[in-house]
């Protein structure tokens, strides 16, 4: 079962302008910056009541992100929907036909397993499935 939005992951084209950005517009600071190597991206977390947002710029060659703000330009890239067993949901999602971006969880940023699921799959939408690692 999906549970709540865990996060909007949000492609931004610099990640220190947009961090003082959205540190006006919530009135918060971000509570965690990580480089998320395997990616190719750094991502920064700020909190605004229950809601989680997460920034996102790419680095290096080839990363998603800069692809992403290319084709689209900047803004919403994807939402998370927290889960109890990434696995489990795989599996379920498999069976009925969605489409996986991976065949395994990895480790994401924010202590996280996630996977994506296809936007083709999801009228447009990326979505990515979050297990808290325990
Ligand atoms: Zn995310």
């Amino acid at each position: 079962m999906f549970g709540k939005i865990e996060h909007i992951g949000i492609a931004v084209l610099d990640i220190r302008a947009a961090n003082s950005l959205y540190e006006q517009l919530l009135g918060i600071s971000p509570y965690k910056e990580e480089k998320v190597e395997s990616e190719g991206v750094i991502t920064s977390f700020f909190m605004a009541g229950n809601n989680k947002v997460e920034l996102l710029q790419g680095v290096g060659e080839g990363n998603a992100i800069t692809s992403f703000i290319e084709k689209k330009g900047e803004g919403i890239h994807h939402i998370a929907f927290e889960v109890e067993d990434i696995l489990a949901e795989m599996q379920r999602l498999k069976g009925l036909g969605f489409q996986l971006i991976n065949q395994e969880p990895k480790k994401g940023a924010d202590n996280k397993l996630i996977c994506f699921v296809h936007p083709k799959s999801a009228n447009g939408v990326l979505i990515e499935l979050c297990q808290e690692i325990r």
